[in-house]
């Protein structure tokens, strides 16, 4: 059996990640193993055990000496996969969302290898929450719940996001054994395919091509700080009485030149913020946000303040949106 690079080193995490047994024989590794993983002894053997069961080691009948189970190469082998932003058609925000993922595992990955679990555990929390919860899951919102189930949108959304879980269950699987299990369980079929276990699943390689990855990161820590600012004269303006939901907002955005030519590239910028409208105005030396009260009305479907409610006539209270989605 062949391998090649990434399986090589997927093999290599597989053991080193969830071995740690060193050459030790016997007993000897269960002990290494506590020792390596910070773990009681019992609940040490208890995960030898378990990997056993599984195939994922084996134990020489002889010499008693641990070694990888063949079905780790095997599934390492599979590991691999590499993502080609330029060939998929995709808004641009689930392209950036790919980036962070990729970011994540890279430095989760980094974090593993030099047996640093509190930096695994902060990176992936801070990732739950800063780049998932606070902003992508958050503009992501209006997409799933309103566009059409087949639409490029909707489908891109679902996506990522099945690709956010499939990387990320593989990499809590070595410090939350158990509720990993239980996510990769309950996962759709079709994203598990016939691997029994989040154990046998392989290493996540998300991997993009840095000339795709720097632009958008770099626009988007632009978009991202000037959110904050928006998002923070949004709770003033919504404390005052101004606007309830941030949808009913109109913001007006001042900003230095080069900021606003950033944000004025990005498509549906008014979604990133979850606003009705955007304007922008350069020149200014600190950005400044206004809000108003934004012109139009509600749409009872998407819950969007709208200017063309009412503009197809077979769907008479809805937003243009939301009439060519239900008209579908
Ligand atoms: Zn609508």
């Amino acid at each position: 059996m062949t391998l090649d690079g990434n399986a090589v080193r997927s093999v290599d995490r597989a053991a080193s990640l969830l071995l740690a047994l060193g050459d030790c024989h016997g007993d000897a590794g269960v002990t290494e193993l506590a020792r390596r993983l910070g773990l009681h002894k019992s609940t040490a053997s208890r995960l030898l055990a378990t990997l056993e069961k599984r195939g994922l080691v084996e134990q020489d009948e002889e010499s008693g000496k641990y070694r990888l189970g063949l079905i780790v190469i095997r599934l390492a082998e599979r590991a691999e996969r590499t993502l080609d932003l330029r060939s998929i058609a995709m808004p641009e925000l689930d392209r950036y969302a790919l980036v962070t993922l990729s970011d994540l595992v890279r430095d989760v990955t980094v974090a593993y290898d030099e047996w640093r679990f509190h930096a695994v555990y902060r990176l992936l929390y801070e990732y739950c929450g800063a780049d998932l919860s606070s902003f992508y899951l958050d503009v992501l919102k209006d997409r799933l719940y309103a566009d059409a189930p087949d639409s490029l949108g909707r489908r891109s959304a679902q996506t990522v996001l099945a690709t956010m879980l499939g990387a990320m269950v593989r990499m809590v699987a070595p410090i939350l054994t158990f509720t990993s299990e239980e996510i990769w369980q309950v996962m759709p079929e079709a994203l598990r395919g016939d691997i029994v276990s989040v154990q046998l699943a392989g290493w996540p390689e998300v991997t993009i091509d840095e000339a795709v990855a720097a632009p958008l990161r770099d626009a988007y820590a632009v978009v991202r700080a000037v959110r904050e600012d928006v998002t923070k004269a949004l709770e003033d303006a919504r404390t005052a009485g101004l606007v309830g939901k941030s949808q009913e907002a109109a913001v007006a955005i001042g900003a230095s030149d080069e900021a606003v030519a950033v944000l004025a590239a990005r498509p549906a910028l008014a979604d990133l913020f979850i606003v009705a409208q955007v304007s922008l105005r350069g020149g200014a030396e600190a950005v400044a946000v206004e809000i108003a009260r934004a012109e139009g009305g509600k749409c009872p479907r998407c819950w969007n303040i709208r200017t063309d409610i009412g503009s197809v006539p077979a769907h008479p209270d809805v937003c243009g949106r939301c009439a060519a989605v239900l008209g579908r």
